[in-house]
């Protein structure tokens, strides 16, 4: 994600420490607390044989597949998922395809999990920081993209016209407009197309362990030390402020145990929602357009063309804690309430 995000996030939120906003900082503590102990608990189950298991589970990238193996996935589970991310930088301590491969690696889990199909990741989208190795394909905070709006667009005709009947965008990039466009883009798709499409950064999955989106901080350098614990290195790290990072200091707090709390939370919504949205009749399709158009139309409006594009981000984590759990549950009326929240 991105340096905004952070600023009215995360570092918007160590700024208020001091004063007025302190509950909120404990509160966050507090989920950090409650996450280790989740995870000292029922998720600290079978770790090391879990590797082992994932090898033996059945491909689910698209590209590897044959046209056979293909059909009988598709059969089975005519879901897919797309993974979005960008070249970014993200702090000295980790790889600058954290988004695309820290999405790709969530549906990944999440289709072996439930079934469906994952097509590539897709490397490029809205902003990136203003740092080395970053490849801006589009302005930050605009949401009026020329690139990924319609290569989103013919992806989904393409997937659809495949015989896939619900598509899930996970884009691990998170700038303001990155969301808009992406979001946007699956509600258009799914009136367009009439099947699911579910456009959403990966962390509204994941508000309700804490997890309110963040940039090469606590948040995803836990995910990636869960993930791919290889690529990510610590010790690369001064004293904080660290360049580019956005959020809780990934140093001092970032751990592979948050990291799976992080990612099963994730991955098991991914995976209801996958086996759920194909067999959504119009009624749940229309509910579900509904409660997705309402999220990103306050994103979009919120501004009301002069404020920051984050606006209706400043109270995200607690308004729309629940949203991973309302969507996997298609409580849509309550994501209509929470948003009304923003
Ligand atoms: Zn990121």
């Amino acid at each position: 994600m991105t340096t905004r995000l952070a600023r009215l996030t995360f570092g918007g939120l160590g700024r208020r420490v001091a004063d007025a906003t302190k509950p909120l900082w404990r509160r966050r503590e507090f989920l950090g607390t409650i996450a280790a102990g989740a995870i000292a608990g029922s998720f600290a189950v079978a770790q090391e044989t879990k590797g082992q298991e994932a090898t033996a589970q059945r491909e689910v990238r698209l590209e590897f597949l044959r046209p056979k193996e293909l059909k009988e996935a598709q059969t089975s589970c005519p879901t897919i998922f797309q993974p979005l991310g960008t070249i970014e930088w993200h702090g000295v301590h980790n790889v600058v395809g954290v988004d695309s491969v820290k999405a790709h690696a969530l549906c990944v889990r999440a289709a072996q999990k439930a079934g469906g199909l994952v097509a590539p990741p897709l490397y490029g989208g809205v902003g990136g920081v203003d740092q080395p190795h970053t490849f801006v394909m589009e302005p930050e905070d605009s949401v009026f993209s020329k690139l990924l709006r319609p290569w989103l667009e013919q992806l989904c005709r393409e997937m659809a016209r495949d015989g896939f009947r619900a598509i899930i965008i996970l884009t691990g990039h998170y700038g303001a407009a990155q969301q808009i466009v992406v979001r946007e883009t699956a509600v258009r798709m799914s009136r367009a197309l009439g099947i699911p499409v579910l456009g959403t950064p990966e962390y509204m999955l994941a508000l309700d362990v804490g997890y309110t989106g963040d940039h090469g901080a606590w948040g995803e350098t836990s995910l990636m030390m869960h993930l791919y614990p290889g690529t990510v290195d610590l010790s690369q790290l001064g004293e904080p402020p660290h360049k580019g990072v956005g959020g809780r200091d990934p140093k001092k707090e970032a751990s592979a145990e948050d990291g799976r709390l992080i990612a099963e939370t994730i991955v098991s919504r991914l995976a209801v929602l996958a086996q759920k949205m194909p067999t959504w009749d119009y009624k749940t399709l229309d509910s579900f357009i509904d409660a997705e158009a309402t999220l990103v139309a306050k994103q979009l409006s919120a501004p009301r063309g002069k404020d920051a594009i984050w606006t209706a981000w400043r109270n995200i984590g607690r308004a729309m804690r629940d949203y991973g759990k309302q969507l996997a549950e298609g409580r849509f009326e309550e994501i209509k309430t929470s948003v009304a929240e923003l």
